[in-house]
């Protein structure tokens, strides 16, 4: 995977068209790229840092099938989700490690109902599960959570879901792309849309953030698969169009002073 052999193959593209140009190099784009390429299809990923650079590599780093989703009656959701997260552990088990949670009960009737909605959880696994969930006694809770509230403490319960290293997995799923003839490159800044005649997308302006170099590439589809930049992309496009993300939480930086 190396960067200058990358680059090489798109001088040598030339206008020939692209079957799939991804932008953006986080878990979707890369995952999009891999699943094109697998199935023959002449792929390029651009990437304007490094791979995973954006939320990907930012995320909590759980493969879960969500506890919480199961609470909120997404059943379908939990099913597929929790089929990921074993093909995950089994296609990728330098990368995902079974994690371990406890959730402390203060009411009595939240022993019978979480121990009821885990066993839930873990026959929605089946065969792909991590390991069965188990109602703890208050001692038991204390002695893995020594520093948990005491008072109320009634019980809990531990259930087993999946931890994975995000920016790794990112990484092997690039090299994965390119061992099936795909083409990422990092660095590599998309700055406008090319149209064709009749107004569709029809490839790339592209700048090399290591050098300045500029590319027009072509390419039969474009994915914009930029994350929360979504509408930077989508506005090259069609500039009246409504932002499609919105912030659910903005950070104010600001000086403090010491006195
Ligand atoms: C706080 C938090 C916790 C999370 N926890 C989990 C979790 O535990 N488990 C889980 O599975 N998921 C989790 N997620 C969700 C998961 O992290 C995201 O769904 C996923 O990373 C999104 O990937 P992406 O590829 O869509 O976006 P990104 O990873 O942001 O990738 C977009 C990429 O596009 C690139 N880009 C942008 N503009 C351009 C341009 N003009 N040219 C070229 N490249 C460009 C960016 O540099 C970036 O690398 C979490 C998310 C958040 C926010």
């Amino acid at each position: 995977m190396k960067r200058e052999r990358m680059l090489a193959t798109i001088k040598e593209q030339g206008d020939t068209p692209w079957d799939i140009i991804v932008i953006g190099g986080g878990a979707t784009g890369l995952g999009t790229a891999l699943d094109a390429a697998s199935r023959g299809y002449r792929t390029l990923l651009l990437e304007q840092s490094d791979f995973s650079k954006g939320t990907s590599s930012r995320s909590t780093k759980l493969v879960h099938g969500g506890v919480r989703y199961l609470a909120q009656g997404d059943i379908s959701l939990v099913l597929e989700a929790l089929h990921e997260r074993g093909l995950m552990r089994q296609n990728a088990p330098h990368l995902v490690k079974n994690q371990s949670f406890i959730i402390p009960n203060y009411d009595w009737w939240d022993g019978p109902f979480y121990t009821l909605g885990m066993k839930v959880y873990d026959m929605m696994a089946g065969k792909l599960g991590l390991g069965p969930s188990q109602s703890l006694t208050a001692d038991e809770v204390l002695r893995a959570i020594p520093n948990l509230k005491t008072e109320g403490l009634c019980g809990g319960v531990i259930y087993y879901d999946g931890q994975f290293d995000d920016s790794r997995l990112a990484i092997n799923i690039a090299q994965t792309c390119t061992e099936h003839g795909g083409v990422v490159i990092n660095y590599m800044r998309v700055t406008g849309l090319i149209k064709n005649s009749d107004g569709i997308v029809s490839g790339v302006e592209v700048v090399d953030q290591e050098n300045g170099d500029t590319y027009s590439l072509q390419a039969r589809c474009v994915v914009n698969a930029t994350g929360v930049f979504v509408d930077e992309i989508m506005h090259m496009d069609d500039p009246g169009a409504p932002p499609l993300v919105r912030p659910s939480r903005v950070y104010t930086s600001y000086w403090i002073r010491s006195f």
